[in-house]
């Protein structure tokens, strides 16, 4: 597997974890866009020494409802209901790609208002495929076989640029995910096509009502954007991703200050997905410090009250 575009990698010293991070509150699964099964995302999280892991799929409750159905979450691991929803913001075209990410912690999995917005949001992924996959025909690059012939997830939350960049490399369009990205499907290439779906306040809110806390992930820019995060804290956000795998240490020091400053929670996490490595791997450049757990804890049993 190709290793995924780093978009959040930054140049200065990397964090060095003082121990393995006991906490990871942002992963993924073959149930939207990662490699590992949900039952071996969390075998291979407690074997690294996770004792508080949330599964924040894109847009789909399916893993976790899967491993707590089955009973396949390990002894000595608490797992955290999450999601990612990537929300559009239409009005801020400064913000990279026009979209932030929001995770949303400690969800009631049975809240039937969140699973129809869940619903929504994946219709909204399947037509932006069909649509970038009708543009590349259009710029004289169809891929219709090749997707064919990619292994079938059977989910639809998997219907991202990924799979289409990986069509596009059977094809021999591009030689990698990565040149798919930066040649076509970025924003202001040829190929991309816009997000459709939930905005970031909506996003929050939904993630509210259902009894969870929304935290806003990998957004280092947060700092040189004052006046979104105001709108976002406004609509109810909680916390702010400030120990993200890839954040070099300034960046966390950064984040660190300016989480306090504003009242948010800090939260942390790998963004395991699973492409190139064992989660072994990801987890041992992972620090997310034990401080993060009790003001977690407070603020999930606190929106699980009063949603
Ligand atoms: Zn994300
Ligand atoms: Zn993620």
């Amino acid at each position: 597997m190709p290793a995924r575009p780093r978009r959040h990698e930054l140049p200065g010293d990397p964090v060095v974890p003082p121990a393995p991070s006991a906490i990871d509150l942002h992963t993924h699964t073959a149930r939207s866009d990662g490699i590992l099964e949900p039952s071996e995302l969390v075998t291979q999280a407690v074997e690294a020494g996770v004792r508080l892991l949330a599964i924040t799929d894109h847009d789909t409750l399916a893993g976790v409802r899967e491993v707590v159905a089955e009973r396949t979450v390990p002894a000595g691991l608490e797992l955290v209901p999450g999601i990612e929803l990537n929300a559009v913001v239409r009005d801020r075209p400064e913000l990279r790609e026009s979209e932030v990410h929001i995770l949303g912690l400690g969800l009631d999995l049975d809240d039937e208002t969140l699973e129809a917005t869940l619903a929504r949001q994946r219709d909204g992924r399947r037509i932006r495929f069909d649509r970038m996959v009708r543009r590349l025909a259009e710029l004289g690059l169809p891929i219709d076989d090749a997707l064919e012939a990619l292994p079938s997830t059977g989910e639809d939350d998997a219907l991202g640029r990924p799979r289409v960049a990986r069509a596009m490399i059977a094809k021999g369009y591009v030689t990698s995910i990565e040149d798919a990205f930066l040649r076509y499907l970025s924003r202001g290439r040829p190929g991309y096509v816009p997000r459709e779906g939930l905005g970031p306040v909506e996003a929050i809110r939904a993630i509210r009502a259902a009894g969870g806390i929304a935290s806003l992930a990998h957004f280092s820019e947060a700092p040189q954007q004052g006046a979104v995060i105001t709108e976002l804290q406004d609509a109810g956000l909680a916390g702010i991703e400030v120990y993200y795998r890839t954040f070099d240490a300034p960046t966390v020091a950064v984040m660190e200050a300016f989480a306090a400053g504003r009242g948010l929670i800090a939260t942390g996490g790998s963004d395991y997905h699973g492409d190139s490595e064992p989660y072994a791997a990801t987890h041992a450049a992972l620090w997310v410090p034990p401080t993060v757990e009790r003001p977690l804890r407070a603020a999930m049993a606190e929106s699980a009250a009063s949603p």
